[in-house]
């Protein structure tokens, strides 16, 4: 038999997936260990969304990642939630447990670990009493704001939809500090520790800010010359900028950045680091990530 016969299968699900990376970073991965697995694309539309999911059961899938708009549909499609993730409320990621009562489907988020890992091989250990600007309140975002409130930052989320981003900020205070949110002091304290305010109050951000995670897809291709920033602001002095887009290298607001005098990353160590995370969980092997990254590059053309 080929190592090509009868793979063990995984993939991601999403609407549309066809412009995904995810197929070549993995694939390579699994080669470059030798392992008998295959990551294929899963385009599922919302309107489908029940019987494409069912179609992966019956197929006896070991895994698969998850991408817009599926991300919190998943979440009642899951046997079980890890803990990180049930706060997070944003699942990128399933493990298909082979137990002896049957298959069971675990819902995970790398997103949160590839960010985190990423952003401090970019920026180093995250120093205390930091401040946070998060452009963005959606899957993403939930990530970024769970990894840095973990680590104490204090967060200004930036968002269209005001009750979107207080919801955010609501899951995850009563994720983080479960029942000491009936505490009064606690809760002047969080209030202080996170906030949301509508972009038209950017400019009025004072005192110094450390980083600023965009996790909206403004800038990302082919709208290269958007910016979640406005340009008649000033970036804050002192601000690491870190764009969750990948596609392109150097996004506009890294332009901006850039021109500023402020370091800027891009996404891409993140993708690499979640695809990993989700690799480890899927085979319980060390992933190739240097292997995974040169992938990535190639794919992107970078
Ligand atoms: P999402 O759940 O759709 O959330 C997107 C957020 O951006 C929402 O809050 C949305 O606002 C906001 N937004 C969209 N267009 C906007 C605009 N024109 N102006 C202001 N806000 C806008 O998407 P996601 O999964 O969080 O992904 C967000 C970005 O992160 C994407 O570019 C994605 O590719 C990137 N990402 C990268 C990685 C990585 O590994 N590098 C991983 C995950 C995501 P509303 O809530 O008002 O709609």
């Amino acid at each position: 038999m080929s190592k090509s016969d009868n793979p063990q299968r995984v993939g991601l699900i999403g609407w549309p997936v066809e412009h995904s990376i995810s197929p070549v970073m993995l694939n390579a991965a699994f080669d470059a260990l030798d392992l008998n697995w295959r990551y294929d694309l899963y385009p599922i539309s919302p309107d489908q969304f029940d019987q494409g999911i069912a179609d992966l059961r019956a197929m006896g899938i070991r895994g698969f990642n998850i991408t817009i708009p599926h991300k919190q549909t998943i979440i009642d499609h899951v046997d079980s939630l890890q803990q990180e993730t049930q706060v997070i409320g944003a699942v990128n990621t399933v493990v298909a447990h082979q137990l002896d009562t049957g298959i069971r489907w675990e819902g995970t988020n790398t997103d949160c670990s590839g960010f985190l890992k990423d952003l401090i091989a970019c920026i180093g250990d995250p120093q205390p009493q930091q401040r946070a600007i998060i452009l963005g309140a959606g899957g993403a975002a939930r990530s970024a704001v769970f990894m840095l409130a973990r680590l104490n930052y204090q967060i200004v989320l930036v968002c269209r939809d005001s009750n979107k981003g207080l919801q955010l900020i609501r899951d995850i205070q009563r994720g983080l500090y479960g029942n000491r949110s009936a505490d009064a002091v606690v809760t002047t304290q969080m209030r202080m520790q996170m906030r949301t305010i509508p972009w038209a109050n950017l400019a009025q951000i004072s005192g110094s800010v450390d980083l600023i995670v965009n996790c909206t897809p403004v800038g990302m291709w082919p709208n290269v010359d958007a910016s979640p920033w406005p340009d008649d602001i000033p970036l804050p002095v002192g601000a690491t900028i870190y764009d969750m887009i990948y596609r392109p290298e150097q996004t506009r607001l890294m332009q901006q950045a850039n021109a500023a005098g402020l370091p800027a990353y891009n996404g891409l160590g993140m993708l690499v680091q979640q695809g990993a995370a989700a690799f480890e969980i899927w085979t319980g092997q060390q992933a190739p990530l240097a292997v995974m990254q040169q992938a990535a590059k190639r794919a992107l053309q970078l």
